[in-house]
């Protein structure tokens, strides 16, 4: 399966990884215009409070719509992004379209809504990743604290204390900082100790099966408990029923994003949203 196979290499892919990569080269290909050519627009995601029973904030999610291979989900595409690069000036294109909207819903009166934006490693390993940011809050008038940048573990790759150092500037000036899929791959305690987060969001494998499961459940109890040691705000992501509500609510969790509240909804449907709750 590796390079090094040489000759006869054709026969050790299966047809789904020959599929794979054709696809990938035809993201990559027709990638390459997508922003030009208007192709991206981003749908919101609320998050509730238990507190206040308000809508609290949304995360911004992108969509991509390509005349060539139609509405292609980000799992599949942000990585072929990232490896063309296209992510840097992409995800800038984000962040600018989200920041001036959550501006704009506080002009017309929500005045404390917050705006979640996720952020590939590629983005924030770029040099003047600080300045993009700043000048984007600049530019659309959003005060850093309604702005959340949502991370992974991935920034665990390479040259992360620089990272790390970025993201504590960014912090100190009042950005907020979220720790996205909270459990799943390597190490996460570690990270809560480097990273300088606001926000704990528990991933949907954890929440799927609440309150049902009962390793999920202790689990979920348990990173609530020391996340809000750690002075964390905690979200849960992917709760699609009322049972995972409540427990969620029982366990003390913070804040709850997922499809039994609110699908990802585009931004005329926002003000609906928060007339709602
Ligand atoms: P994520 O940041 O963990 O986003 C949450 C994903 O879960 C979203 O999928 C959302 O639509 C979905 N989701 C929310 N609630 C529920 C639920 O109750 N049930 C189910 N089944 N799914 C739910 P989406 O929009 O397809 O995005 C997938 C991933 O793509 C995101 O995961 C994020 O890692 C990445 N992504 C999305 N937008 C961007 C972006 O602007 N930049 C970058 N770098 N990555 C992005
Ligand atoms: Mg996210
Ligand atoms: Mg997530
Ligand atoms: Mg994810």
């Amino acid at each position: 399966r590796s390079k090094r196979a040489g000759k006869g290499i054709y026969t050790l892919y299966d047809r789904s990884m020959h599929e794979d990569l054709t696809q990938r080269m035809l993201m990559d290909k027709h990638l390459r215009t997508a922003l030009d050519q208007d192709e991206f627009s981003l749908y919101y995601q609320p998050q509730l409070s238990f507190e206040t029973g308000q809508i609290v904030g949304f995360e911004a999610l992108l969509r991509w719509s390509s005349p060539e291979l139609g509405n292609v989900p980000p799992n599949l595409f942000v990585p072929v992004a990232e490896d063309n690069r296209l992510i840097i000036s992409i995800g800038e294109w984000v962040m600018i379209t989200a920041c001036a909207f959550m501006k704009d819903l506080h002009n017309k009166g929500y005045t404390e809504c917050r705006i979640s934006v996720n952020i590939s490693v590629i983005q924030m390993a770029q040099d003047d990743f600080i300045s993009t940011v700043l000048d984007i809050l600049e530019d659309t008038g959003l005060a850093p604290s309604f702005l959340e940048l949502e991370i992974t573990e991935s920034i665990f790759m390479d040259s992360y204390e620089i990272i790390i150092y970025k993201l504590e500037i960014l912090r100190s000036l009042g950005v907020r900082i979220a720790l996205d899929d909270f459990g799943t791959g390597y190490s996460s305690l570690s990270y809560l100790k480097q990273l300088p987060i606001s926000t704990l969001k528990i991933d949907k494998s954890f929440i799927d099966n609440l309150p049902d499961e009962s390793k999920n459940r202790s689990l979920t109890e348990a990173i609530i408990v020391m996340g809000h040691k750690l002075g964390l705000e905690i979200v849960a992501e992917g709760v699609e029923s009322y049972k995972q509500l409540a427990f969620l609510k029982e366990s003390g969790c913070d804040h709850i994003q997922g499809y039994f509240l609110s699908r990802p909804v585009e931004e005329s449907q926002v003000p609906v949203l928060m007339e709602k709750y």
